[in-house]
């Protein structure tokens, strides 16, 4: 509890600047403490600015002083706007000027992760543009592209991304209330300060923030009234020109179950996307990861790694770790067919997959979509049997070596193009879709399954 720390860093700035009481420093009151400090409020922005100028600097002094140690300070306004809000929601705990202490851990969300950081995220044709808007952003918050808006695959970085602006702007200001949080535990807060008729501070802690970063926004689907709320938060931070991050698996124009007015405003700013890394990027990720983990590798095997492990970064990283453990574990050195040996269920690699036939791919598809095995050969076109065949010959073209020519004499005599056709297709639309990549990866697993 640091309230009575608080107490007495409020005697000592009262000391300090005796003229400023009534007009000031009587206006700001605590609120509540947690994990993450010390939380004050404050009647508008200006007192907040002067509190950042004037009060933020003594009151450092004063905590090195009395208690060799700072305390995280976060400072947020409540306006009259929020009593409206609160005299709505009939939340008695605020009339009575009796806020209850959010100590507990769900509502007070964990900090960014310390790794999250730009020096530590590789740029790559494939998130070049995300990341440079992610840095205009951290410098000039609230500025050029409000919201910005990312959106990729699993394992691509995304929440690296925005993380990394959180960091930046914490640090180049300190007493900036950079909220981080997953549309999920969004979802579960509002929950929760509903039943327990805290909405005010909910909100209060939403409202107030600097920088608002919401991660995995796909998640907020169907569920109309956190979206609502959202809509509410996004309007009041738009107006007072805070800066806003979602992320995303899919574009805003493929979250088709999110209401059109929260959408348009999503993609009002800045809308970037972060694709799977190219070969380069994949291998300066793990060059950049074996440095840090003191791995040497030589460089066949670093280049083999990255032709073979081609999702995401996560499962590069994966790698790393892993090898790291033969490292330091069994005290060995790292061979190529140590390497092979070991990684085998993160590695896409060509040659499990030589004992593959097409028929078997044809049939775990067909099997899996529940279509018959003739039906991937036959020419009927309607979708439920299109997209499963579409699936089928693009696992066919990564899983085997068949030329797309002998791939279309397999797939019902089809021609060379429409194989192509059908690869691309499916291609592009595993880069939106997460369940097609769901399905993707877990038949591929069966596939390779020895
Ligand atoms: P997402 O949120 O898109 O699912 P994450 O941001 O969680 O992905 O990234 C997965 C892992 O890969 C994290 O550990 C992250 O640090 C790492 N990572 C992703 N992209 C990069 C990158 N460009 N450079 C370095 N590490 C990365
Ligand atoms: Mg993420």
């Amino acid at each position: 509890m640091l309230q009575e720390q608080w107490n007495l860093i409020e005697q000592a700035l009262l000391k300090e600047f005796p003229d400023d009481q009534e007009l000031w420093l009587d206006h700001i009151q605590f609120l509540s403490s947690s994990d993450e400090g010390i939380f004050i409020t404050v009647p508008d922005q200006i007192y907040k600015e002067r509190f950042s100028d004037k009060y933020y600097s003594t009151v450092n002094t004063i905590m090195d002083r009395q208690f060799n140690q700072r305390y995280p300070i976060h400072v947020m306004v409540n306006e009259e706007e929020d009593e409206e809000l609160l005299i709505l929601n009939d939340d008695k705990t605020v009339l009575d000027n009796k806020v209850e202490k959010p100590t507990e851990k769900k509502i007070f969300i964990p900090d960014l992760d310390n790794k999250n950081t730009f020096d530590q995220f590789v740029v790559g044709t494939n998130n070049q543009l995300a990341h440079a808007a992610g840095q205009r952003i951290a410098e000039f918050p609230g500025r050029d592209y409000n919201p910005f808006f990312v959106y990729g695959g699993v394992g691509l970085g995304k929440t690296h991304l925005m993380q990394a602006i959180g960091h930046q702007i914490k640090s180049s200001d300190p007493l900036m209330e950079v909220r981080y949080v997953t549309s999920e535990q969004f979802t579960n807060e509002y929950i929760n300060a509903i039943h327990k008729n805290q909405i005010h501070n909910f909100r209060l802690r939403y409202r107030n923030a600097d920088i608002l970063l919401v991660d995995d926004i796909q998640f907020l689907e169907k569920k109309e009234g956190i979206q609502e709320e959202l809509f509410h938060t996004f309007n009041k931070l738009q107006e007072s020109g805070k800066q806003m991050v979602f992320t995303s698996d899919r574009s805003p124009r493929e979250l088709k179950l999110i209401t059109d007015r929260l959408l348009s405003r999503f993609a009002s700013g800045l809308v970037a996307d972060i694709k799977p890394p190219d070969f380069e990027t994949r291998k300066a990720i793990l060059q950049n990861k074996m440095i840090k983990n003191n791995i040497n590798i030589e460089n066949n095997i670093l280049e083999f790694l990255a032709n073979n492990i081609t999702n995401n970064v996560r499962d590069l990283e994966a790698a790393v770790i892993k090898l790291k453990s033969i490292v330091d574990l069994l005290n060995e050195k790292l061979t190529l067919e140590k390497v092979e040996s070991e990684l085998k269920d993160i590695l896409n690699y060509h040659d499990y997959t030589k004992n593959i036939s097409i028929e078997k791919i044809q049939k775990e598809v067909a099997n899996y979509y529940n279509i018959s095995y003739s039906d991937m050969k036959s020419k009927k076109r309607n979708d439920a049997i299109a997209k499963p065949r579409q699936i089928a010959v693009y696992l066919s073209k990564q899983l085997t070596r068949f030329s797309t020519t002998e791939l279309g004499n397999e797939f019902g005599g089809r021609n060379h193009s429409t194989i192509i056709f059908a690869y691309q297709k499916i291609e592009k639309e595993m880069q939106i879709s997460e369940s097609l990549r769901n399905d993707i990866d877990h038949l591929k697993s069966r596939l390779l399954r020895v």
